[in-house]
């Protein structure tokens, strides 16, 4: 069994470590935050003094992060204090520009790397189903491949150095734009005195058939698992999906790419955060799309 160091023990970081512990690995964890470090504590993790104290004599180090600028932070400090031909992930969403940064930094002190973002949320964080998406050299993905499948259920290489990135930031526009999608056809079928169940029935066997729709559906009833049915209570913060637009639209404009509806869908998202709803799941974006009616 490996030594796992582990950085950044926050919503996902904190059981995806616990998982690390439980499948048999030393897992060295690290924090900002003292209650992520006792939590880390009592799950069974030693706690190191400093993210470059946790790296020492790893054999794979994890970062799990809000953001590029805490990624690029934490792999300067902790990538030249590794072993040598160890390996570092990094599971942050972040940009791909950071992400191919990272990996150069590693290339250049002589450590694999693979940036392997996830999907799937807290609940796949804690029950270990996550879904992977790496960019990386086949060795490093070789190599990463283990330590991933016991903090989840499909891995997948997506390419090289940032490819992972790439894939998180074009699937989570699907995504958004998606969810707007749904919430406005269930809007409109309430204008026109088409009853929930009746649009989910049609629309679940039909063409408009999507995740949004299925698995995530935005109005109580139809898909009693999905947050519309417990208050909109995150799964997945609209603040969350803000940021994944926004790095969708950085990379868009960084690339020349053309993306109307993710600009829509990041704006229509913008202003649902601004009026205060950051913290509400995502799906409950269907109270602003009902607040545009008459606007
Ligand atoms: P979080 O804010 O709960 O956790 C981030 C942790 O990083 C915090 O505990 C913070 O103290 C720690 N941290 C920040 N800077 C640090 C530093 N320099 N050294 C050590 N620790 C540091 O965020 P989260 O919900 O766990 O998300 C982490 C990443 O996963 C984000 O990039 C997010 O976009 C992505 N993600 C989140 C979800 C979700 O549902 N929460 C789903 C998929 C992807």
């Amino acid at each position: 069994m490996a030594t796992i160091a582990f950085i950044g023990l926050g919503n996902m970081g904190g059981p995806m470590a616990a998982n690390l512990v439980k499948a048999g690995h030393k897992v060295v964890a690290f924090d900002l935050v003292e209650a992520s470090r006792s939590q880390a504590k009592a799950d069974g993790a030693s706690i190191a003094d400093s993210a470059s104290g946790a790296v020492k004599g790893a054999d794979v180090v994890v970062t799990m992060l809000p953001a590029g600028k805490h990624v690029l932070g934490v792999w300067n400090d902790v990538v030249p204090a590794m072993t040598k031909g160890a390996l570092i992930i990094d599971s942050s969403t972040i940009d791909v520009e950071s992400a191919r940064a990272a990996h150069a930094l590693a290339a250049k002190n002589g450590v694999l790397s693979v940036d392997a973002p996830v999907s799937g949320g807290t609940g796949g964080a804690k029950g270990a189903t996550l879904t992977f998406m790496c960019g990386g050299e086949e060795g490093a993905f070789a190599a990463a491949k283990p330590v991933l499948e016991k903090m989840g259920k499909k891995i997948v290489h997506c390419g090289g150095a940032g490819a992972g990135q790439a894939a998180k930031i074009c699937n989570n526009m699907i995504l958004g734009i998606s969810m707007i999608a749904v919430s406005e056809a269930f809007a409109l079928a309430e204008k026109l005195g088409l009853s929930h169940q009746a649009l989910f029935d049609v629309a679940s066997t039909s063409s408009g058939q999507c995740w949004s729709l299925t698995t995530y559906c935005p109005v109580p009833g139809p898909v009693p698992t999905s947050p519309a049915n417990n208050d909109y209570k995150p799964g997945f913060a609209s603040a969350l999906m803000v940021k994944d637009l926004t790095l969708a639209q950085d990379a868009a404009k960084a690339t020349g790419a053309a993306t109307p509806l993710g600009k829509h869908a990041q704006e229509i998202y913008q202003s649902f955060d601004a009026a205060g709803q950051g913290g509400v799941d995502f799906s409950g974006i269907i109270k602003h799309v009902r607040g545009l009616a008459g606007k």
